[in-house]
């Protein structure tokens, strides 16, 4: 996972609730450990410890079989705040390596690091340094994925349950081999129904559907099922992580009338794009810690890459030379088709303020100074005169 491609990872803790409570309270550790419904009442098991899977008992069972099958298990009650508590310091830890996080429930979550590389280092890196942060500071453990695509990285996390770390290598042959074993209902969308329309042809593994004829899966459960479940079985998914709020980043987007390798073209566009994001992060008040841009070239290939800034801002200036950094190092002699420019990991305090009593600041703070008075000027020109009314110096040839 070293030649920089997307990569992300797949983040769930192990026996959340149940290693919670094992984790604030010392004695029950190492015992079979039962989180939901009481007992004796109807209600079902939320978590629970892998002590108590080893007598069969999993989530969603009723309270009551849990009883049976090992009476005695301690029984908790659902602690919500607390378990809250602790999903917001480990989506904290995410947040700390990239600003593309989707959590998918309390305790598992999708991270996008494939712009991180060069703060953090690789996909294998980044999850071994968050697991170890996630251990550090809540004492739990946390099983991850890390893959080319959220499919497989989902897949990964779970193959080495608890405390585990499963790498999907990127060579195409290699990702249809680690699939190819798995049953059928461990891909996407696979429920109950068409678990059985699969079974009925035969199809019980992933490999199998690796090999079937597309024909007969068409008719079977019809062409975009088949279609999609073809890709999954190969490996392929292209989708990108869905940040929920959107005050978490500001971005915008543009795609060009015709494909272009013009560096000039390309990096005006992207001064254009750095300009909007500044206006709608000064508007709302907010400061950027990190930028990222997206390239996505005409055979619609996408990179999208990240810097942390040295403090949070929300200049023109500063934002552009950031972008600008990112978007050299990026473009290669090839048609680009569309280009992305965002500000995350928001902030609304302005770090400068702060910064005003530490003598060795004085001169970057005097840059910054001159460089939001700069903003805030043609900010007051844009709300005038509208947006196409100003262009800086460096725009004009
Ligand atoms: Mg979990």
């Amino acid at each position: 996972m070293t030649d920089g491609g997307p990569t992300f990872l797949h983040v769930d803790m192990d026996a959340f609730f149940a290693s919670v409570e094992q984790q604030d309270h010392q004695e029950l550790r190492g015992r079979p450990v039962v989180v939901g419904a009481p007992s004796d009442q109807r209600g079902v098991v939320a978590a629970a410890s892998y002590e108590a899977r080893t007598f069969g008992i999993h989530s969603a069972m009723p309270s009551r079989t849990a009883y049976q099958k090992c009476p005695h298990a301690v029984f908790l009650p659902v602690n919500m705040s607390r378990y809250k508590e602790v999903s917001r310091c480990i989506m904290r830890i995410f947040e700390s390596y990239t600003p593309l996080v989707q959590p998918l429930s309390i305790d598992e979550a999708f991270l996008d690091v494939s712009g991180a590389g060069h703060l953090f280092g690789d996909g294998e890196t980044i999850a071994r340094k968050i697991r170890q942060n996630i251990r550090n500071q809540t004492g739990l453990t946390a099983s991850v994925g890390v893959a080319p695509n959220m499919f497989l990285a989902k897949i990964a996390s779970d193959m080495n349950k608890p405390d585990g770390l499963t790498i999907v290598p990127r060579d195409q042959k290699a990702i249809e081999q680690f699939l190819a074993p798995l049953p059928i209902q461990r891909m996407w969308g696979v429920g109950k129904v068409t678990r059985k329309k699969l079974h009925s042809l035969g199809l019980k593994t992933i490999g199998d559907l690796q090999l079937c004829d597309p024909l007969i899966l068409t008719q079977a459960i019809g062409a975009h099922a088949a279609e999609g479940f073809i890709r999954l079985a190969q490996g392929i998914d292209s989708r990108g992580i869905e940040t929920e709020s959107p005050e978490k980043s500001i971005s915008n987007e543009t795609t060009f009338r015709k494909d272009t390798t013009d560096l000039d073209a390309i990096e005006a566009a992207f001064k254009r794009l750095v300009d909007k994001v500044g206006f709608r992060l000064r508007e709302a008040g907010a400061f950027a810690s990190t930028v990222h841009i997206k390239i996505r070239w005409s055979d619609f290939s996408t990179i999208s890459r990240q810097i942390r800034l040295d403090k949070p801002c929300n200049d023109d200036i500063t934002l552009r030379e950031q972008a600008l950094i990112l978007v050299r190092e990026n473009l290669r002699h090839r048609p680009v088709r569309l280009i992305g420019f965002g500000a995350s990991q928001l902030a609304h305090t302005d770090a400068s303020s702060t910064l005003q009593l530490d003598f060795l600041e004085t001169a970057n703070t005097e840059t910054h100074e001159k460089r939001k008075r700069l903003s805030q000027t043609s900010d007051q020109i844009k709300k005038r005169f509208g947006s196409q009314s100003i262009r800086r110096g460096s725009d004009i040839k």
